[in-house]
């Protein structure tokens, strides 16, 4: 799997994870427009992509953080 990178896509609402996909380093793309069905909010969200290897160091910032703009 060399060049592969692991790319977690998540509601861009309420940042819950609604899926993710590996992809070719060269063909990454963690910009995106495209809009995902997310269980939580209960309708199609902007996408927000991370990579996967990264999730768990931001979630732990995340998690020492209050909530913000969650209106
Ligand atoms: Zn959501």
């Amino acid at each position: 799997m060399a060049g592969e990178i692991d790319v977690v896509q998540k509601c861009g609402v309420c940042n819950e994870q609604v899926g993710s996909f590996s992809v070719k380093q060269e063909n990454m793309m963690l910009s995106s427009r495209a809009r995902v069905w997310c269980p939580s909010c209960q309708d199609n969200t902007p996408e927000l992509r991370e990579l996967a290897g990264r999730v768990e160091s931001i979630q732990r910032e995340v998690d020492s953080l209050p909530p913000a703009g969650s209106s």
